[in-house]
């Protein structure tokens, strides 16, 4: 039996960025405070929570403690308000989203509207929408922003979820370059970690007898993985972790794929890949 993996898999820099800030936090203090999930993982989670880490919905809650700042990152409101309770901010946005609330925040400055394509239930849109001082606009895709956008005179900003499918994206670039309108400006701020992980498991199902997708059930992108290589390799199951492989139904694979979420880390990966060597 031969194990493959897949190009890119499993946590992306953001993430890996994340948690080794939390981590680390974690040596010095006895106990922190999270401003949701810090990533979709349970097992990670658990992980953490031993170690002192608590997850908050809301930051009335708090007062004079330390709270983590995931990934997905914050509004502006939020470090105001941190600010006024004595609540240290141990800050794990990711870079790319940070770079994202400072365009929309320059452009803003600038007398800019901003639209943002994306989800506009993710935590990373509502950040991203606390650092707008003017109007803001939020469509997930091209046809919901012609039938709805009535704004086409005004001076305006696009920007997009990092985790935007790339496709669409330049489907929505092409549409507002041949507008020629210098009023509307498009920034690319799509992160390709998710894009190259969704290759990466396309070209592995085409080759493989069966694929493991490991990663947390609440998450989005793993479970987009599972989707992609179920579609091309029909015995492709989703696992958690090393306690849920599916030996049975993996034992008469020449070939075995694995790829795994961005949320999840490479160790889970290994344990995976160790235990389907040996067993
Ligand atoms: S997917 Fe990209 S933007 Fe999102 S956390 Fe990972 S590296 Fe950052």
């Amino acid at each position: 039996m031969e194990i493959i993996r897949a190009d890119f898999y499993a946590t992306c820099f953001g993430v890996d960025r994340a948690l080794k800030i939390t981590n680390d936090a974690l040596k010095s203090e006895n106990e922190l405070f999270c401003y949701g999930e810090l990533i979709h993982n349970n097992d990670v989670m658990e992980n953490l929570e031993r170690k002192g880490l608590h997850i908050v919905n809301d930051l009335k809650d708090l007062k004079d403690s330390n709270l983590v700042i995931r990934s997905h990152g914050v509004g502006h409101s939020v470090y105001d308000y941190c600010m006024k309770n004595n609540i240290r901010i141990i800050d794990a946005t990711c870079p790319k989203v940070r770079r994202i609330h400072g365009i929309v925040r320059q452009q803003c400055e600038a007398g800019y509207d901003i639209i943002i394509f994306g989800n506009k239930n993710h935590p990373e849109i509502e950040g991203i929408k606390g650092w707008c001082e003017n109007s803001v606009y939020i469509y997930s895709d091209l046809n919901e922003y012609k039938t709805n956008h009535k704004h086409d005179e005004k001076k305006t900003c696009i920007v997009f979820q990092t985790t935007y499918h790339i496709n669409k994206y330049n489907e929505i670039k092409e549409y507002f370059y041949s507008l020629n309108n210098n009023a509307i400006i498009v920034k690319d701020t799509v992160c390709r970690a998710t894009e190259l992980r969704q290759e990466a498991a396309r070209k592995l199902a085409v080759v493989c007898d069966s694929v493991l997708v490991i990663g947390g059930k609440q998450s989005s992108n793993t479970k987009k993985l599972y989707e992609i290589c179920k579609e091309l390799c029909e015995n492709t199951h989703w696992l958690e972790n090393s306690d849920k492989i599916p030996y049975d139904l993996i034992k008469n694979s020449k070939k075995i794929g694995i790829t795994a979420g961005a949320s999840t880390p490479l160790e889970i990966v290994e344990e995976v890949i160790v235990n389907v060597r040996t067993k």
